[in-house]
């Protein structure tokens, strides 16, 4: 394993950030090549302890001799965004230089050459220094994962449209809820900006490029790491990344793989002290109560029930019971397009 450490200089004089980048070489250069990275919204963890738990199994497969494929990984993807707090609150998903969304804005170019990445250069803000940093360590990728998590919910994927279902496989070695595809922009997210080099070439069944979201950013322990590390480890034996004949072949995927259009999120149309009445999980059927909204406590009258528009599965939960007018609540996954879905562009902000 050869670690590096890059420094990223901070926007002011006196400040600098270290970004941990952990090469294993493959023995094989046909092989696929594999970049993982955790934490882009700087807090969310999940991902970090699945990689605590793969890392020693990767070193362990250089040192025998069974890694055919080179893997990068970068478990803390965003020292910025980790170090963002606001008194006691952690604040990672934006950039507290400009409120950019650390997983958007990345450059969208059309083919794999580095030479297009500029970014990382002298004059540059430090956020969009660390976005062309990490786009240049997964450019020569096959497999690019960015292990992110929700607020609550179980494992699932984002993926370009293109992938599915030949990804499936890393689906179901996730024991994901759900596989969510989407067609042309996520506003720049890093799976979009990471595909698009490779879109025009074409060889899709080699290729996997997710946004992973590994349950709640609360589900961060030794259990879920060891079978989230697991997973990974799985997929990558199973993509010929590592050789491994002990490990437990990848079944089939039985979850639903929709474009992410089917997903209705559930707005708070006011704001309040939220009552769920369904969790991550749950089937609900159109009308279903989904949460009571409750503005004035002790007044019956002014509670504000919320209601499922579609049936389908609840996919995910907001975290936060104190709720502000337009928050998301739930997401709930569908049967067919949301009548009030978006043309393109991500599902969140
Ligand atoms: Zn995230």
């Amino acid at each position: 394993m050869d670690k590096t450490i890059l420094t990223l200089p901070g926007d002011m004089p006196g400040l600098c950030y270290s970004l941990t980048v952990l090469r294993f070489q493959g023995s094989d250069p046909k092989a696929p090549k594999a970049y993982l990275q955790a934490a882009l919204h700087g807090n969310e963890l999940p991902g970090v302890a699945a990689l605590h738990v793969l890392i020693p199994r990767l070193q362990a497969a250089e040192a025998e001799g069974r890694l055919r494929g080179s893997v990068t990984v970068v478990p803390f993807a965003n020292p910025i965004g980790l170090n963002q707090f606001q008194w006691d609150d952690h604040q990672g998903r934006f950039f507290y230089g400009s409120r950019t969304n650390f997983n958007r804005a990345f450059a969208l170019i059309d083919r794999p050459d580095p030479a297009l990445l500029t970014d990382d250069a002298d004059g540059v803000s430090c956020d969009r220094r660390l976005k062309a940093t990490l786009q240049k360590l997964a450019l020569d990728a096959d497999l690019v994962l960015d292990l992110h998590c929700d607020n609550e919910g179980p494992n699932y994927l984002y993926m370009p449209a293109e992938l599915w279902p030949h990804s499936a496989d890393l689906a179901a070695v996730l024991d994901c809820g759900a596989v969510l595809t989407f067609e042309g922009g996520t506003d720049a997210s890093f799976d979009e900006a990471a595909f698009r080099p490779h879109l025009a070439a074409g060889g899709f069944e080699r290729r996997v490029v997710a946004t992973v979201e590994l349950k709640g950013i609360h589900d961060v322990g030794p259990d879920t790491a060891e079978k989230d590390g697991e997973g990974l480890y799985r997929f990558l034996v199973g993509r010929g990344v590592i050789t491994d004949a002990a490990a437990t072949p990848v079944g089939p995927f039985t979850g639903k793989g929709v474009p992410q259009s089917y997903v209705e999120m559930i707005r708070a149309p006011v704001g309040g002290m939220a009552f769920f009445h369904v969790k991550p999980g749950d089937v609900v059927r159109a009308g279903q109560l989904v949460a009571e909204l409750i503005p004035v406590p002790g007044d019956p009258a002014s509670v504000v029930p919320v209601h499922a528009v579609a049936p389908g599965l609840v996919l995910t939960r907001v975290l936060a019971r104190a709720i502000r007018v337009g928050d998301d609540l739930v997401k709930i996954v569908g049967d067919e397009r949301s009548a009030t879905a978006k043309d393109g562009g991500a599902l969140e902000s």
